[in-house]
């Protein structure tokens, strides 16, 4: 099944209409939604907008529910996952393309976080967030899919495995609150793509540069290893991400299940992907369609405890991300 993201979703036809594959059924299931988080939704969406007061809905909802908590701004933002927005820029000075593209993505983003396709992981998601580690109880997880998050004009797109079951599954946020995510935004800041080292929750104020954060699968997964059936159910959300990250110029797979990820997205989406088929590895590059495709160790813990993955090996690898975006 084929849609058309056409001029009424786009705006203008500032960007051609395309195809992409979408799911036979998905759909932004609000009724899983208290009332005043779809209220507090809006507010992000006007929030994109930015005509001074128009962050004020969010604001003020974010304060009764602080009100109502007996917590500090910042601890409600840390607990409550309607304060998190999924689509951030680093700048509002940008051409007419870009809040297009952020309109889009923002609507793909909806459409993600209401998916229940997967019964198994929906089933994983949600019992995580019941019965979390000592050291998150009391927290409000998101327990649902998670959506990318980056600059919408972004050159270069990195792209995970899965949302960490008490990383951006409680926090809503790719790589958010967990060591792998600490690793990734520290080389990021490093290496210029983000403006701070560290990514904690979802309105730290981490804004990310020519850069762009996804994953091949949106449900937290058991033992991290979602099924072959998981992961076609979900790859036509990258297919469309992608297709709307036009700018993208370079692909950094996290891991050979994201590698893959982008492989499969690209021959869905049309592009040249070679045969053989390239192998995944640190530092392997590849020719897919117009674009370049490169190979990072997963920061996972298991790979940065035993060294496999160092500090440096990941700055190069962005370092030479950059190289080729530019
Ligand atoms: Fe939907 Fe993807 Fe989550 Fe499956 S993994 S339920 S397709 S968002």
């Amino acid at each position: 099944m084929f849609l058309f993201l056409g001029a009424e979703l786009l705006g203008g036809g500032e960007i051609a209409a395309m195809q992409a594959r979408q799911h036979p059924f998905v759909g932004f299931d609000r009724g899983k939604l208290a009332a005043e988080d779809v209220v507090e939704h809006a507010g992000v969406v006007l929030r994109v907008g930015r005509a001074g007061g128009s962050a004020a809905p969010a604001a003020a909802a974010q304060r009764r529910r602080n009100d109502r908590r007996g917590g500090t701004e910042e601890e409600g933002a840390l607990q409550d996952p309607a304060g998190r927005d999924s689509v951030r820029w680093h700048d509002d000075d940008r051409k007419p393309m870009s809040s297009e593209r952020r309109r889009a993505l923002g609507a793909l983003a909806d459409e993600v976080h209401g998916c229940r396709l997967c019964p198994r992981l929906v089933e994983w998601r949600e019992a995580q967030a019941a019965d979390p580690p000592r050291r998150y109880r009391g927290q409000d997880y998101w327990a649902r899919p998670v959506s990318g998050f980056g600059d919408p004009d972004a050159r270069m797109v990195l792209v995970g495995l899965a949302p960490a079951a008490h990383g951006a599954n409680r926090t809503g946020r790719m790589f958010t609150g967990d060591r792998s995510g600490d690793w990734l935004y520290a080389s990021l800041h490093r290496t210029g793509f983000a403006n701070q080292p560290h990514s904690r929750w979802r309105d730290d104020g981490l804004e990310l540069r020519d850069a762009y954060i996804t994953a091949t699968v949106r449900c937290a997964p058991p033992a991290n290893k979602p099924t072959p059936e998981e992961r076609d159910a979900c790859l036509p959300y990258l297919e469309r991400e992608l297709r709307l990250l036009e700018c993208r110029r370079v692909l950094v797979a996290l891991g050979s299940f994201g590698w893959d990820g982008v492989l499969r997205a690209a021959r869905a989406l049309g592009e040249e992907v070679p045969r053989p088929r390239p192998k995944f590895g640190h530092g392997a590059e590849a020719e897919v369609g117009s674009r370049r495709l490169l190979g990072c160790y997963h920061p996972s813990q298991q790979n940065t405890f035993t060294g496999k993955l160092t500090a440096p090996m990941t700055d190069e690898i962005f370092a030479r991300a950059r190289e080729l975006a530019e």
